[in-house]
């Protein structure tokens, strides 16, 4: 983590240069997140990322001035800085890929790699220990960081997650090739001193850090994008699929149904006596009911059906492929499984839910014609006495 190679070749850069090119790249990487970051504030995976990436440029920037290395208090925090910016910023990664954040296994693996970097030079006088063990810091943050976002789900976001994972992984090549030639010509002073390598060094480092930079900014675009799509589609009391979110999908599946001439069947449900709840017992009481239920419907409805919250008290499901009878019997299971509900916050209170059927037809020209069918039939499951189900008419007899 600090420089050790102060010899000049007349055909390369030395390592000081070297490094001078890292701490500048660095800086811009950190200048980049940081506005990514102020455009986004609210996003903690682009907190962690400018913070570990502003760290960074610190250390390595201090490094890189530094005219002589030695193992005084410059030395430690200089080491410090990267330890723990690199480590904030790999964090920063694993959360942009959606994934937990491993802090325990993290500050512990730093904390380790930054004792043994301090004591290795006290007790073996060579400079290729501290290469070695900043190379295989790095490897692990950053490999892990790399397999992080392999590993997060799939998606359209899936190949930005591969571009950084592939520039992670060519800045994990650049740093063992840079520890390889090291360790081959055993002198801390020619690790550049093939110019071969110290290109490749010097590519895979500047290049993919800033490309990394460019993706990540890219990729914490899609996330947000992502989220807002979601909170625009998701109904916040229920978890469910707001009316929005919904017609879209009634719409495409209406008109493929009328397209390839299928059978498209909905349920409309609604809580009976839902007012009393509120009255009785308030509405967050209400609120409860509504959630327990929303629950228990997504539980029972079928893959393939849509379920949402079409209004205050009132679930819609749409069945495609599904004939009037099926969807007759998936109607009396969510009946059932709702009427053997029961809600702390609404004691004694019975919860149960009244359900109208119905099937595409001929007589029917759009979905909202069909939900009119089924709110038909849900008015005459209410009037014949609440907690059943009512199929409409015509298609009781076809089915
Ligand atoms: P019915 O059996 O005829 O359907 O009677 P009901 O009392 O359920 O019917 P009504 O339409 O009169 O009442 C619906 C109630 O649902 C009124 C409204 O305050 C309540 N409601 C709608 N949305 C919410 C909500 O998000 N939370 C709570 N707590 N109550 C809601
Ligand atoms: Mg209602
Ligand atoms: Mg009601």
């Amino acid at each position: 983590m600090a420089a050790h190679n102060r010899r000049r070749s007349p055909v390369t850069l030395d390592f000081q240069t070297l490094l001078a090119c890292y701490a500048l790249v660095r800086v811009l990487q950190a200048v980049g997140l940081v506005y990514v970051w102020s455009i986004h504030r609210r996003y903690a995976p682009l907190r962690e990322l400018a913070l570990g990436s502003v760290i960074v440029a610190i250390g390595t920037l201090s490094l890189s001035s530094t005219a002589e290395p030695s193992l005084g208090l410059l030395t430690v925090v200089q080491t410090m800085l990267l330890g723990v910016g690199a480590l904030v910023f790999n964090i920063g990664i694993v959360r942009l890929a959606d994934r937990p954040a491993p802090w325990a296994i993290g500050i512990g693996w730093t904390a380790a790699c930054i004792a043994a970097w301090l004591y290795v030079p006290l007790v073996l006088d060579s400079p290729i220990y501290p290469v070695i063990i900043t190379t295989v810091f790095f490897v692990v943050c950053l490999g892990y960081a790399a397999i992080a976002l392999l590993r997060a789900p799939d998606g359209p976001l899936s190949g930005t997650q591969r571009i950084i994972a592939t520039l992670l992984f060519v800045q994990i090549a650049g740093l063992i090739e840079r520890c390889v030639v090291l360790v081959r010509w055993g002198d801390a002073a020619a690790p550049m001193l093939s110019s071969a390598a110290q290109t490749a060094f010097l590519l895979a480092t500047i290049g993919s850090s800033f490309l990394l930079t460019l993706s990540i900014a890219v990729l914490a675009n899609q996330r947000l994008q992502r989220a807002l799509d979601l909170a625009a589609s998701v109904d916040p009391l229920t978890g469910l699929m707001n009316r929005r979110a919904f017609t879209e999908i009634v719409e495409r599946d209406w008109a493929r149904a009328v397209r390839n001439n299928r059978r498209l069947s909905m349920l409309l449900l609604d809580l009976d006596h839902f007012k009393s709840v509120n009255d009785l017992f308030g509405h967050r009481a209400g609120d409860a009911v509504l959630r327990k239920v929303a629950d228990t419907l997504a539980g029972e409805v079928r893959t393939g059906d849509v379920l949402c919250r079409f209004g205050g008290e009132e679930f819609i499901v749409l069945m495609p492929d599904t004939p009037v009878g099926a969807a007759n019997a998936v109607a009396e299971r969510l009946r059932l499984a709702v009427a053997t509900l029961t809600e702390d916050l609404a004691p004694g209170m019975p919860i149960t839910i009244s359900i109208g059927v119905a099937e595409k037809s001929a007589t029917e020209s759009s979905w909202e014609q069909l939900v009119a069918a089924a709110d038909k039939v849900l008015y005459a499951a209410k009037q014949a006495g609440r907690n059943r189900v009512v199929v409409a008419d015509d298609f009781r007899k076809a089915a």
